[in-house]
This record gives C-alpha cells, structure tokens and sequence, in this order.
C-alpha cells in the first residue's frame, strides 16, 4: 500500500520540522495541533526556513509554494480519518501520547501505520493501548529537522516486518538515514546523549565551571559543533527532564538522576530557546 497521505500530530519545533521534510517529498500532510494558532505557528516557521532557502538559491520560489500548498491544518483529530501514516510529535508525556494513540486507533483507517516521535518512551507501552501494535513503530527524527540526516526507527515488540520495512523506505524517500534500534529507553541517541547533558548540568550546579566554559571544553575539546547547555536549550529542558526521568524509571538506575537545577528550570519556565530563556537567554 502507497504512503500518500501523512498526519503530523504536534506543530511544535519537531512536528512543523517533520511536517516541512514530508511536504518537500510530495507527501500531502496535514499538520494538527491543540489549537489553530499553535498551527499557524508551526506553519510560520516552516515559511520563514523555505523563504531562508529560497533566498540562498537553494530552492525556487515556485517549490516553496509547491511545498506549502502540501501542507494543511488541521486542530481536529478526526482529520486522521483518510491518513496513511501519522508521525506523532506531541509532548514527551506517555499519558498525553496513550491518550493520543487510543483515540487514533478509533479514527485512523485500519491500514494506518503509527509512529511516535518520541525521544525516550517506550514504544512497546505506546502500542498496546491500541488494537494494532503491529502499525505502531518509532520514528525518532533529530532536531533541527530540515538539517538533521539521522532518524533511529525503533521496532516495538510487534511491530511488523513490512511496517518497519515501508518506515524505512519513507525514510529514505525524505532525505534521511534511518538506523535500526530496539525499543529500550531513551533508544541509542538519548541513552548517551542526555546522560551527558545531564552531567554537564551536574557540573554547573556544583560550581565546576561556568556555563560558557562548560560548553567551551565539550566544544573545543571534544569537537562537538555546540557545547551540552546550549544543546539542552535547542532540545527544549521539558523535553531533556522527561527523557532523564524516563531513563531512571525505565532502567531502574539512579545513575540517570535528573540534575535538581535541571528540575528548577523547568519549574520556572525556563525551557531553552523555545521560551526565550533556559542556560541562556535568547532574543
Ligand atoms: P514542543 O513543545 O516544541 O511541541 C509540542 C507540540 O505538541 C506543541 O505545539 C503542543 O501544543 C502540541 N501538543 C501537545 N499535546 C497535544 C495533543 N494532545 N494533540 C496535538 N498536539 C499536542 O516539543 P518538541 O520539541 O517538538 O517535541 C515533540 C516530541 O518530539 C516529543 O515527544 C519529544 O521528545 C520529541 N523529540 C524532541 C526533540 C528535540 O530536540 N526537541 C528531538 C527528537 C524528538
């Protein structure tokens, strides 16, 4: 069966990323948030990153519309009804995505597959509140989407060959390089990565260094392109403490323990980039 119709659920700085890759395939996508204008939000950023590659010449003005004229919004879920895929990118919350993929089962056609986004949770809890876990496989795309090759397909414990095997292709067919992983938390990229990040918050909390100068070793010293803070304000520090708390409970480890001024941040708001203020303050 042809992929051509894909819901994005989610229009934040994941969702509107996957949204944009799939359009400029030729994929017909509605992207569906909470409300309207957390839509018209993502849709904005979409225009504004294609107005960016049309003004460096790397896309014509014509494939900008041809792109934005794929896409269509939607805050209704019943809008899945005539999907063939649905790549969910809501908030890293399993009671928010459970309540998300339960109801998607009810509207989205039987031949349906569905895919979470998700950076940590497992994939195998997420299928079983639906009656097909065999359609239900992780999609974990890297931020910033549109730059971003990597995206780690995570087999759950039913999912099905064919299923995985059409998540590849599509993933291909995107521009991207899918890499095979099993459903155990936080998958590869996270079990490593916010570990790491969640270290250098450690550092900073005890006083080793200041933040620029946490950053400047990890950048200079271990040639990373952006040092771990400014990394945890681009992943947003909500979506960095969901994925520590999922590592710790899932495997049972306190190793993974959120770092308490990773815990106040977010308690004050203070979110990374997407709030105008985390490690660092943006303008
Ligand atoms: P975000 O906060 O930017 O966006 C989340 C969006 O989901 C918001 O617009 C919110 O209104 C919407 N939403 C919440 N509940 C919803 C519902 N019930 N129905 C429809 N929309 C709903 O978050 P994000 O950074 O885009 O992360 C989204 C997902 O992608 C999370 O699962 C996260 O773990 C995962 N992810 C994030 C990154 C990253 O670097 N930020 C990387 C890979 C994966």
């Amino acid at each position: 069966m042809e992929i051509k119709k894909i819901m994005v659920i989610g229009a934040g700085q994941m969702g509107s990323g996957i949204a944009q890759v799939c359009a400029t395939a030729g994929y017909e996508v509605i992207l569906n948030d909470l409300k309207v204008e957390f839509v018209e939000r993502g849709l904005g950023t979409i225009q504004k990153n294609l107005a960016r590659q049309v003004s460096k010449e790397r896309i014509t003005q014509e494939k900008l519309d041809d792109i934005l004229n794929h896409l269509t919004a939607s805050a209704d879920l019943q809008d899945a009804s005539n999907v063939d895929l649905v790549i969910e990118a809501a908030v890293e919350n399993m009671d928010i995505k459970a309540k998300i993929f339960a109801q998607l089962d009810e509207i989205a056609p039987a031949h349906a597959i569905l895919a979470s986004n998700t950076s940590s949770l497992p994939i195998t809890e997420i299928a079983a509140v639906t009656k097909r876990p065999e359609k239900v496989i992780g999609m974990h795309f890297m931020n910033p989407v549109p730059v971003m090759k990597l995206v780690e397909i995570i087999r759950g414990l039913a999912t099905a060959d064919e299923v995985y095997q059409e998540i590849e292709s599509i993933t291909k067919k995107i521009g991207k390089v899918p890499v095979e992983v099993n459903d155990f938390p936080g998958f590869v990229a996270n079990r490593i990565l916010l570990p790491m990040i969640n270290e250098a918050v450690y550092a900073l909390y005890e006083g080793v260094a200041t933040k620029e100068a946490i950053d400047e070793v990890m950048k200079l010293g271990m040639n990373h392109p952006m040092g771990p803070l400014t990394l945890a304000d681009f992943i947003g520090l909500d979506t960095c403490l969901y994925i520590m708390e999922t590592l710790q409970e899932g495997l049972g480890d306190d190793k993974y323990r959120p770092c308490p001024l990773l815990r106040k941040y977010v308690k004050a708001g203070w979110l990374g980039k997407k709030t105008g203020r985390g490690f660092y303050v943006y303008e």
